[in-house]
């Protein structure tokens, strides 16, 4: 059978392009197809990445790029893949050009699409005051009056580090408290207010965030907040659902320490394949997958 690259990387990411580099600099054949929908497309500074703290995230995938120039085997698709198929020994790829190829491995780099609350304002302060992360933007709101939008025990897990960032908090459960008596008792120990009035809409000025109103009327002043996900975990695209990836409860495709999915030839990493949720790790487990693929490649060469 012949075949029009090695592999296929989805996704042209952290996760997507340190794929690339490892596969570039083994002088494997690669396609890394991106339709520019990146998670972090709402922030203008890419923080707690060494060396590129604070740069800008475009920057930061065009610096990247720029490393790839040298490797001629990695080739790019700026669309997107509509679908992945097995096809003998491989795998068949239908572009959004409407272009097809033929693959020997798939990696699945899409990451994930996080859901907006659905009340006037929060989508525009999404990564401007409503982060999703206290690394990514915690620094930068230190000592100010910060809010978590949250419930039950996610909420519990995120408390500390945005309880120790802020010098007042409030809890926003948007509908009834789900704690236990413990995490109640925790709460009332240390003066933690919550409010579980449904959100009715954030108030701001260009992207600061000035307050949230509540069903009630009543009207809160908050500097910064942070909103938990809800599992499980919607991903960019169901390529890998349609080629039968296994997912574990929190919406992630299940890997092998090198990004191996539950399906042969299919390799999935980034945000896609962990809740660790970061462009540092995205990258390195890019790499992981990358490394794991071309062990593969070069292993059924060899046997040939
Ligand atoms: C608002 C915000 C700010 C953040 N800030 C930081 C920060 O400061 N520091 C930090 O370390 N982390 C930050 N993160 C987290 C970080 O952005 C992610 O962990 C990281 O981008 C994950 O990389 P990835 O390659 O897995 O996915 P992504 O970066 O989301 O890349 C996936 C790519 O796949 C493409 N794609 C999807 N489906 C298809 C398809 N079918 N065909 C072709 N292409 C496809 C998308 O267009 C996208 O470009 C932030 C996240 C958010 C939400």
């Amino acid at each position: 059978m012949k075949f029009d690259y090695e592999v296929l990387i989805i996704g042209g990411g952290p996760a997507g392009l340190s794929a690339a580099l490892a596969l570039g600099r083994m002088s494997r054949t690669a396609l890394v197809c991106d339709d520019s929908r990146p998670r972090n497309a709402a922030s203008s500074h890419l923080n707690n990445f060494p060396t590129r703290d604070g740069i800008h995230p475009a920057e930061w995938r065009k610096l990247v790029r720029k490393d790839l120039e040298k490797y001629n085997t990695i080739r790019f698709f700026e669309g997107s893949v509509l679908s992945v198929e097995r096809s003998g020994s491989g795998f068949i790829a239908r572009l959004s050009s409407d272009k097809i190829f033929h693959f020997k491995k798939v990696i699945l780099a899409y990451g994930v699409e996080d859901k907006y609350l659905q009340v006037p304002g929060y989508k525009e302060l999404w990564g401007k005051s409503i982060f999703h992360c206290p690394y990514c933007h915690g620094f930068e709101v230190r000592g100010s009056k910060l809010g978590l939008i949250g419930n039950g025990d996610t909420l519990f897990y995120m408390l500390p580090l945005i309880y120790d960032l802020a010098s007042d908090l409030v809890i926003f459960t948007n509908g009834k408290a789900e704690f236990k008596e413990e995490q109640r008792n925790l709460l009332e120990r240390k003066n933690i207010r919550f409010i579980e009035d449904k959100i009715t809409g954030f108030i701001y000025e260009g992207e600061k965030l000035k307050s949230i109103s509540f069903e009630n009327g009543e009207n809160v002043e908050r500097d910064g907040l942070y909103a938990l996900p809800t599992f499980p975990f919607k991903l960019k695209s169901t390529i890998g659902e349609k080629l039968r990836c296994e997912k574990d409860q929190f919406g992630f495709y299940k890997v092998g320490e090198k990004g191996k999915t539950s399906v042969d030839g299919v390799y999935a990493c980034g945000d896609n394949a962990s809740g660790a949720h970061s462009v540092l790790l995205a990258a390195a487990s890019g790499g992981m997958a990358g490394a794991g693929i071309v062990h593969e490649l070069l292993s059924e060469k060899l046997s040939e």
